[in-house]
């Protein structure tokens, strides 16, 4: 096989990409790479992006139905379509100690779980409409392992695992494949506090088969393959991107 099939495998250029959760962390990183390799790159966040960027971003909480709709007909409206769905937007609200905390259940469902499947769905009719498209959920170790004080975040991103999988399921007769991307521990906003505090960061480490925590360019190569090409006959699956966490024994 030559260089140029290999290319064309694992081409982005042109498509029409949305990612969710792109004003920081790996959503921005993952669209900034996209965009740099030749894809048309829409980023959604909540917050005004407050740093460079060359894809376009729409200031929007997913949680908000309406304003989700919109955000998504803005795209559609310009470009007639959308190819591939990245939702990367997610949040990890911990709570006290030994403090079951009911409103953080609630908030962490409503944006991992409930807005996430909002935006499939609205993704997926106009993607039924194209012909076909390719979606790709940002999910965590945490969909299958326990970790302390966070009820919400390990329901919904085990939710979502399974999300992926049922629409999936639904969504293939339409040409449309949906997979999880299940990081391990990956330096950014929201892991900032036990990266930086030595104790709990050796913790985690020492868990790794590959000691050390991940970037997020780690996942870049995983991302690219399972949102291209390269992966036309890859369906409903998690990809572990974890240093070998969730393999490990000893
Ligand atoms: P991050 O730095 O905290 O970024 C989270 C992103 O989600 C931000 O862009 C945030 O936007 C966006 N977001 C949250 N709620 C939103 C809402 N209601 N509407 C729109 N955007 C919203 O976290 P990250 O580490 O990049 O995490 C990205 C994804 O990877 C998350 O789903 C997370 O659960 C998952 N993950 C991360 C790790 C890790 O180790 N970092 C491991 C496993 C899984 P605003 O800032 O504008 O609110």
């Amino acid at each position: 096989m030559n260089s140029a099939i290999i290319n064309e495998l694992f081409s982005v250029k042109n498509k029409v990409v949305l990612v969710s959760g792109a004003s920081r962390g790996i959503g921005y990183y993952i669209a900034s790479q996209l965009t740099a390799i030749g894809a048309n790159v829409y980023g959604i966040g909540r917050s005004a992006l407050d740093k460079q960027s060359d894809f376009e971003y729409i200031q929007c909480d997913l949680a908000n139905y309406p304003q989700l709709h919109e955000s998504v007909d803005q795209i559609t409206a310009k470009e007639g379509r959308i190819d591939i769905l990245i939702n990367a937007a997610g949040i990890s609200l911990r709570s006290e100690k030994n403090v079951y905390s009911r409103s953080n259940f609630i908030d962490t469902l409503n944006v991992n779980l409930v807005a996430i499947n909002d935006c499939c769905r609205l993704v997926s009719d106009i993607m039924k409409d194209n012909g076909g498209g390719v979606m790709l959920n940002v999910t965590s170790i945490g969909s299958k392992l326990s970790f302390p004080e966070n009820p919400g975040y390990l329901a919904s991103k085990a939710g979502l695992a399974a999300l992926s999988k049922s629409l999936a399921y639904d969504l293939a007769p339409h040409r449309i494949r949906v997979n999880n991307l299940a990081p391990g521990y990956i330096h950014t906003d929201m892991t900032d506090k036990s990266f930086n505090n030595p104790v709990l960061s050796k913790e985690r480490t020492d868990r790794m088969m590959i000691q050390r925590w991940g970037t997020v360019h780690d996942l870049l190569g995983s991302v690219i393959y399972l949102i291209s090409d390269a992966s036309s006959y890859v369906t409903g699956i998690d990809l572990f991107v974890d240093g070998g966490w969730t393999s490990k024994g000893l």
